[in-house]
């Protein structure tokens, strides 16, 4: 049998292959950057072919470095930033424009339309989704409306529809030439489409939408072990590997954090930050401001369910810091700047740059410092920038509690963030709770890696998974009681600040 698994992971930022032997552990990655294209302000776009070239050069680089070949490898998983649009021409693979980004809000006023009559609450009960600009039906009906010929070539059936794991799926096994058209279950459920309960799109749904069901992919288990495929020959593996998982890429994560339990929950920093907390297979409605959305579903089992506090920028406000304010040269140095100062002095940093998530869901908002003085600096400047990733984090955590009624004993974090010692000091003493990073903090390809491996055997159970995990970190809270209330509750009058901002 071979001896590894592949795992596509290609996020926001960058697109990288890594490979993991049995006990999890990486044996290579290759990682490369796309460009972020930003044509006006709240647009925001990926070009689709660029990251389907970026994704095979990263899969011929990785296997080149590592002297692998497609014999090696027992199965692929692919996992991706999820709702992000791309509507392409099945006959001759072009895309019809870029794709639509998850952060990009120009489908506001799709989104406030469906709010002013009753079917926003119809969204939300058969979806698990209040509507948003962040998800992927709306991203649709946009193109379909404003981008000439995709309505028409959809209606034959030409031009169709997939978030990236459909794209690279497609391409991956054979494109024109009998590419598969399929996603996975805990995708299709960030689309505001599909109906929770039954896992198939909706129709009353897709007519919000105006969206032709025939450009819609197969909804397929996350773990699969026959309809995905398997890559072509010719294509970046240089041979026929099993393509047997798909997973978004939070949901991704929570299965590389072993969250496989009711109750267990994960944390990933990365562009934004994503909390999930598996429910089962019990569907819990949110009631102060969480999504409800499908965490995994392996082979012919029910879907485990997850509540998902999403919060949209946590690690691009240090971006921001670095590429906006230029106040550092990488992210990596904001830690140093932040820790020239003990602490806040009165800064508070709410980087409401595409309005607000979870638990506030405010497309008005737009971020505010708030409480400078003239004894602020640009430390008093980072350090609230890290602090408004764990105030950001605590909101939804309490949302979280309010609505499961399950209390965190241990938050368990991965993500680029996490490298920033700092930071997860911070968040231990915002959230009261202890902080664990794993050993392998690369937890949404492990997750993905783990669903393709699960299907072929090469993992037998979750069991052998949870055997895997192995703390490398943790943190301690080390503020009093007082100060944890006092210092979130100064948050939320700065949250407050910044709402109602745009008409
Ligand atoms: P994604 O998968 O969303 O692209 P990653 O998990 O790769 O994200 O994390 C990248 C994010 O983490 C970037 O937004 C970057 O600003 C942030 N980041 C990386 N290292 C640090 C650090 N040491 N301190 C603070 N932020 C960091």
């Amino acid at each position: 049998m071979s001896e590894f698994i592949g795992s596509i992971d290609q996020g926001t930022t960058s697109t990288r292959f890594m490979v993991f032997d049995h006990g999890g552990n990486e044996i290579v990655r290759h990682q490369l950057e796309h460009e972020q294209i930003l044509p006006r302000a709240g647009w925001v776009e990926h070009n689709p072919t660029e990251i389907w070239e970026r994704t095979r050069s990263v899969i011929t680089t990785a296997m080149n470095k590592a002297d692998l070949g497609a014999g090696d490898l027992a199965a692929v998983g692919i996992t991706n930033q999820r709702e992000t649009t791309v509507v392409w021409n099945r006959r001759t693979g072009r895309t019809y424009c870029n794709a639509i980004v998850w952060q990009d809000t120009r489908t506001d006023k799709i989104a406030n339309a469906l709010h002013r009559d009753g079917r926003a609450e119809v969204v939300r009960q058969r979806s698990g989704l209040p509507p948003a600009t962040y998800f992927a039906g709306g991203k649709l009906k946009w193109i379909l409306d404003n981008v000439e010929g995709v309505r028409a070539d959809a209606e034959k059936g030409e031009a169709i529809f997939g978030t990236i794991d459909t794209w690279l799926l497609w391409n991956l096994t054979g494109g024109t030439d009998g590419g598969v058209h399929a996603t996975d279950a805990t995708n299709a459920s960030r689309t505001m489409l599909m109906d929770l309960e039954t896992w198939d799109w909706d129709d009353e749904l897709l007519s919000f939408f105006d969206v032709p069901r025939k450009m819609l992919p197969f909804i397929l288990p996350s773990s699969n072990p026959e309809f995905y495929g398997t890559t072509r020959a010719d294509g970046p593996f240089g041979g026929e590997v099993p393509l047997t998982g798909v997973l978004g890429d939070q949901q991704a994560a929570t299965v590389g954090q072993v969250c496989f339990k009711p109750g267990e929950a994960k944390n990933t920093y990365g562009t934004g930050n994503f909390l999930l907390l598996n429910t089962g297979n019990e569907i819990v409605r949110s009631e102060h401001g969480l999504l409800t959305t499908i965490c995994y579903q392996f082979g012919e089992h029910k879907p485990v369910y997850a509540l998902e506090g999403s919060i949209a920028v946590t690690g691009s406000a240090v971006q921001w810091l670095r590429d906006q304010l230029g106040i550092i040269s990488g992210a990596a140095q904001s830690e140093a700047l932040a820790g020239q100062v003990s602490d806040n002095g009165g800064v508070y940093f709410v980087p409401a740059f595409s309005g607000l998530f979870a638990p506030y869901w405010r497309s008005d908002a737009r971020g505010a410092i708030v409480g400078l003085s003239r004894y602020s600096t640009n430390a008093h400047i980072a350090r609230a920038t890290l602090e408004s990733i764990c105030f950001q984090t605590r909101d939804v955590v309490d949302a979280m509690q309010a609505d499961s009624g399950v209390t965190l004993d241990v938050l368990r974090a991965d993500g680029g963030v996490t490298a920033n010692e700092l930071c997860m000091q911070m968040q231990a003493d915002v959230l009261g709770v202890p902080v664990y990073r794993p050993v392998v903090a690369e937890t949404t390809a492990l997750g993905a890696a783990y669903a393709a491996g699960l299907a072929v055997g090469f993992w037998r159970s979750t069991d052998e998974l949870v055997e895997n995990w192995q703390e490398d970190k943790r943190w301690q809270p080390t503020w009093d009681s007082d100060r944890r209330e006092s210092e979130h509750a100064r948050w939320k009058k700065a949250v407050s600040r910044t709402l109602d901002w745009v008409d």
